[in-house]
């Protein structure tokens, strides 16, 4: 896609700090690096999201940051990780090429906070349940 800044980053025509690449995808480290060896994994060819992509591609695209991610805790010394991926503005995508964050975790003070608020004592989970599966 033309001006899509990650399908540049694939096709090398700007540079990336490449961690991986095959066939179908590639990891590279993320710019910001919220913590250290905050990595994200790219198809090759662009999907705007894990949304619209095509499964076979989203399933190797997760059976990789798998296997990095395993590597990067432990070669960076993490005690775990998040795996995540934003899907749509709303959800806090601001590059909408699909991709995979792998975020090692050191602690609980490493700068992330993914907070999720519990709500079961306010939601009918039958009706949530009658929405999920229409
Ligand atoms: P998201 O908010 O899920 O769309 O994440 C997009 C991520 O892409 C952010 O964490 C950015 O730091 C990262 N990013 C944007 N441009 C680049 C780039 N040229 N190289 C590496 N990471 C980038
Ligand atoms: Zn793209």
């Amino acid at each position: 896609m033309d001006n899509c800044i990650f399908c540049k980053i694939a096709q090398k025509q700007i540079p990336g700090k490449v961690v991986y690449e095959d066939d179908v995808c590639l990891a590279f480290l993320d710019l910001s690096q919220v913590t250290d060896g905050h990595t994200l994994v790219i198809p090759k060819a662009h999907y705007s999201s894990i949304l619209d992509a095509d499964p076979e591609v989203v399933a190797h695209v997760y059976k990789t940051a798998q296997k990095l991610a395993q590597q990067i805790v432990k070669n960076c010394g993490a005690q775990g990780c998040n795996i995540l991926t934003n899907a749509g503005e709303v959800a806090g995508q601001t590059v909408h090429h699909f991709h995979v964050h792998i975020i090692p975790r050191y602690d609980e003070h490493d700068g992330l906070t993914l907070a999720f608020k519990d709500r079961s004592q306010e939601v009918d989970l039958d009706d949530i349940l009658n929405c999920v599966t229409k």
